[in-house]
């Protein structure tokens, strides 16, 4: 039996509670491939929200909401462009295809919170993050600042206020590691480009353990025997891998 092909880890689901109104969004996407992840702070409640996405008069959407309780809801379909990433046309914008490139989410924040954002938001962005690079490969890597943006980058704004993308890249870090795998005789062929999953336990430095799906990626010159490992391992803070019974040897082919 090979490794899994679909990820592991559907711990949340995504809930469909859009569409938007037509005034919110644009159908599709003038950009070739989704690469970039970029966050928000809501400034209202969850409720609030979705009835500002679904009201013909407020010319704001995202295609994403995280709820203090680590709720997930869709407005806008990943095929479309949400409008997210503009200001108030005062200052040209970094990059004016920050709409279409993107994948918008708002977390549920107001003023006055404490903590600004919780934990079960985090883990539901962690998860949700994970899940988008998983589903979008030309994003590549999820790295703060590079791919995994906030509002701000773009446009002088307050958005998405004391949010930390550090923390969300690094939980999602632990969902997307890619391997080393040392030499085995149990091996398989992983063709120029594939994804593939593999069911792993995760042993964390003071005893936790999680079963979590490891993406392995076939990348890398054809014909050598390695899979890469993004980000490099830290031995002191990082989970080590038991890789189970599943082939622990890859070798990327030109095929595919
Ligand atoms: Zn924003």
């Amino acid at each position: 039996m090979g490794p899994p092909t679909e990820p592991i880890d559907l711990t949340y689901l995504i809930e469909w509670l859009g569409p938007a109104h037509p005034n919110n969004y644009l159908p599709g996407r003038d950009w070739p491939a989704v690469d970039r992840i970029v966050n928000h702070h809501s400034y209202g409640s969850w409720d609030s929200v979705i009835a500002t996405f679904k009201s013909p008069r407020s010319q704001v959407s995202a295609h994403l909401l995280i709820g203090r309780s680590g709720r997930i809801g869709q407005i806008v379909d990943f095929g479309d462009t949400a409008f997210a990433g503009e200001g108030n046309g005062s200052v040209p914008p970094r990059d004016p295809n920050f709409n279409e490139r993107g994948i918008h989410i708002e977390w549920e924040w107001w003023p006055g919170l404490d903590p600004a954002f919780t934990g079960e938001q985090y883990a539901a962005g962690a998860w949700l993050h994970d899940y988008l690079l998983r589903n979008y490969p030309a994003i590549g890597v999820l790295v703060s600042g590079v791919t995994v943006l906030p509002h701000n980058w773009n446009v002088p704004t307050a958005c998405p206020g004391a949010l930390d993308l550090n923390r969300i890249v690094k939980e999602a870090r632990y969902m997307d590691r890619t391997v080393i795998v040392s030499q085995a005789p149990n091996s398989q062929v992983l063709a120029q480009g594939e994804v593939r999953f593999l069911l792993c336990t995760w042993r964390w430095p003071d005893g936790r353990t999680r079963e979590i799906g490891v993406k392995v990626v076939g990348r890398g010159q054809p014909g050598t025997d390695y899979v890469p490992v993004y980000p490099p391992v830290d031995p002191d803070s990082d989970p080590t891998i038991d890789l189970g019974a599943e082939p622990a040897h890859f070798l990327v082919t030109t095929a595919g």
